[in-house]
């Protein structure tokens, strides 16, 4: 049924495919393309949030506590957005070892996290050994800590610098600890775009190989897109496409993450994207990823404001609590308690969950 008395009209073609929507009918790219060219924002946002609500009541939010490390910034993929990055033998990087490691989750573990979310740089010279010592030293320390580390491009060169088949390299790494893996890496997974921002970066068949073969072996995760910048609304929406067609065949992502490029990069253009745009591509996905249950939204990089919309737009998720010693400047919440006043203050119940979506609890904050 359609929620509430919001005019929809069975001759409106663009209508007609949010009243299948809801029946339950999947849309097609040509539908998407069309909901996201002439779809009205309003009417859009009204189905996301009535599909968001099969997965999660309308009173309730969820988030999760982890902590972020990146083992080092050396990266020789120089994808053109990317300020985080240092050239390999510039001397000016960093690898953390094992013990600057546990010691960055001692500190996460004391703020209430319990979930590892490891990257870095992609850097050949560091051997396979490195991340066996890391995933099997965290685990060894922290029994209980999930952990999830490793993006498409990092598995891949983890491939090439051990000569040995993908499924091997990531059911050995599953087997001293890995939980789970980011689909980070993915921006627009069409070849066009992925020349303009990130050519060293792993193809769309890659991508797509990374992933399939994670999931494969029981390490799921989640999926990304990241728009606003010389795309076309096709791409966005061939994009989800493989999304889509990935899930289908192996239903490894748990959840799935619109962002926008952050205006700081110069090497190519990024267009500020107007926040109705912003929600209409999260509904787009609610409604087009039939088979994904989790829609998150970032607080992180698009802030509070945007976040509560997005909650009432079709996510049910706004990601993690951003755990630093060090805070730099963002719009993240910082602390379980922000967390909680952030939800309930938008009207949310909040619901603590980890990173595989299993309810941890909800009510008052346990730090
Ligand atoms: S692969 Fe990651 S660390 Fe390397 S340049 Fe790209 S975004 Fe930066």
């Amino acid at each position: 049924m359609l929620p509430n008395s919001f005019s929809f009209s069975e001759s409106d073609p663009v209508d007609k495919i949010l009243i299948q929507a809801v029946g339950g009918k999947r849309i097609s790219q040509e539908e998407a393309l069309l909901l996201y060219e002439e779809g009205d924002f309003l009417k859009i946002q009204m189905v996301a949030r009535h599909l968001r609500e099969k997965i999660r009541p309308h009173t309730q939010a969820s988030y999760t506590m982890f902590r972020v490390v990146n083992y080092t910034n050396y990266c020789n993929v120089e994808c053109n957005f990317c300020s985080f990055m240092d050239e390999i033998g510039n001397g000016k990087g960093y690898i953390l070892s094992l013990d600057e490691i546990l010691e960055k989750m001692d500190y996460a573990v004391e703020m209430g996290a319990d979930q590892l979310f490891l990257q870095g740089g992609v850097y050949p010279d560091i051997e396979y050994q490195y991340y066996k010592d890391v995933i099997s030293g965290v685990k060894k320390r922290f029994p209980d800590m999930h952990i999830r580390a490793f993006s498409p491009v990092e598995i891949i060169n983890l491939e090439t610098i051990t000569g040995r088949p993908l499924k091997d390299v990531l059911q050995e790494l599953k087997s001293i600890g890995l939980d789970s893996v980011p689909g980070a890496g993915a921006e627009i997974l069409t070849e066009r775009m992925r020349q303009i921002i990130s050519p060293k970066k792993a193809s769309v068949e890659e991508w797509v190989r990374a992933m399939e073969t994670c999931h494969e072996v029981g390490l799921p995760g989640s999926a990304n897109i990241v728009f606003g910048s010389e795309e076309t609304k096709k791409e966005v929406i061939d994009h989800l496409q493989v999304i889509r067609d990935l899930q289908d065949r192996t239903g490894g992502f748990l959840s799935f993450i619109p962002w926008t490029f952050q205006p700081q990069t110069k090497r190519f253009k990024v267009r500020p994207v107007p926040t109705h745009e912003y929600l209409k591509v999260l509904g787009i996905s609610r409604i087009f990823l039939d088979n994904i249950s989790h829609i998150e939204t970032s607080v992180m990089v698009l802030g509070k404001g945007v976040g509560q919309l997005a909650l009432y737009s079709g996510a049910d998720d706004i990601s993690s609590v951003v755990i630093e010693e060090n805070v730099l400047r963002s719009f993240g919440l910082k602390t379980e308690k922000e967390a909680h006043k952030f939800l309930s203050e938008g009207g949310f119940e909040p619901v603590r969950r980890d990173l595989l979506y299993q309810e941890r609890y909800s009510g008052a904050p346990a730090v």
